[in-house]
């Protein structure tokens, strides 16, 4: 269907949104702070942006599309779990389409950053691409055949929680050991964090950073060490790419993609992450050396790929 749709995002302290054409263009852009807020008011967030934009744009869009970082149902319709924002089974869907009259899309963030790049992006052209998105946990999306796989019900691709470390980190979802533990920003920081309390003299150049105080220790500040150089943050970033090599073995194994894109906010670090998971994917791929492994990619279309892709699947959806 030609004309405009609106890509929603909605992250843990903001919704953005953007005027998305057939070709993946972002026409213009609106946002709305929403730290802390209610899902009521990350409702009426959402309504504001889609009322923005609409109101600049052309003509009417053909409809709205919102992805944001929890588990919903394969409807769409009720939010299953979402472990960082403040949702639970909540009528998203119903709610958004009684207050927008347009068609709607509503889903978890990274399938609709998979199916961007699949659209636009690192994917083009793949028979079967995996998303992998390394921000503050580990999200994923899964398109096979031109088609987003959502699952039976609704929540495939949440590889950011296959266990890979028995009785390790507790993590948001309950369990222990989860990929996203070892294998995210949040990984960045806690492993620098105990470094700093078990070994301070190894780890003071990056104490330095946050004025010996540990615990301000984040991702971000992690990774800008790195990229000044520095040899203990080269190491932990190296190490996270490690991890994620491992896990796309893993993923090999059930699912033998031809491409894996990275995306979110960590990939940003681009070869001191990927290197080292190509690195390790080609010692832990099962069947090493009698098979092809996938292409290891990092995302093309950045922060915007959620909303590009929400606002390309209530297009494909209702066209
Ligand atoms: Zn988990």
């Amino acid at each position: 269907m030609e004309g405009t749709a609106v890509g929603v995002d909605i992250g843990g302290t903001k919704v953005a949104g953007g005027l998305v054409t057939a070709d993946g263009t972002v026409l213009s852009t609106a946002r709305r702070s929403t730290p802390g807020a209610s899902p009521a008011e990350t409702e009426g967030a959402i309504v504001a942006v889609v009322a923005e934009l609409t109101a600049a744009a052309d003509e009417l869009p053909v409809g709205v599309g919102v992805g944001a970082a929890g588990w919903f149902d394969r409807s769409g319709d009720t939010i299953l779990f979402s472990p960082h924002l403040a949702w639970r089974n909540t009528s998203l869907r119903r709610d958004l389409m009684r207050r927008l009259r347009l068609p709607l899309w509503v889903g978890n963030d990274a399938d609709a950053a998979a199916w961007a790049e699949y659209r636009f992006g690192a994917a083009r052209g793949a028979e079967l691409a995996l998303m992998v998105t390394l921000g503050t946990g580990i999200g994923g999306g899964i398109v096979l055949g031109g088609r987003l796989q959502r699952g039976a019900h609704g929540v495939a691709g949440e590889w950011g929680h296959m266990r890979v470390v028995p009785d390790g980190r507790l993590c948001a979802c309950g369990n222990r050991g989860c990929w996203e533990q070892y294998a995210s920003g949040t990984a960045l920081a806690q492993t620098a964090r105990e470094i700093a309390h078990s070994s301070p003299a190894a780890a003071a150049a990056l104490l330095e950073r946050v004025s010996g105080r540990a615990a301000d220790l984040t991702g971000e500040v992690v990774a800008q060490a790195a990229e000044a150089g520095d040899a203990l943050a080269r190491e932990l970033v190296a190490e996270v790419g490690h991890w994620l090599g491992q896990g796309i073995a893993d993923l090999s194994a059930v699912l033998d993609p031809d491409v894996v894109v990275i995306g979110g906010g960590v990939s940003a670090l681009g070869e001191a992450v990927l290197g080292p998971a190509r690195e390790r994917l080609q010692r832990a791929l099962p069947g090493r050396g009698f098979r092809p492994g996938p292409q290891v990619v990092a995302a093309v279309l950045g922060p915007q790929a959620g909303l590009v892709g929400a606002a390309d699947l209530v297009r494909a959806e209702s066209g």
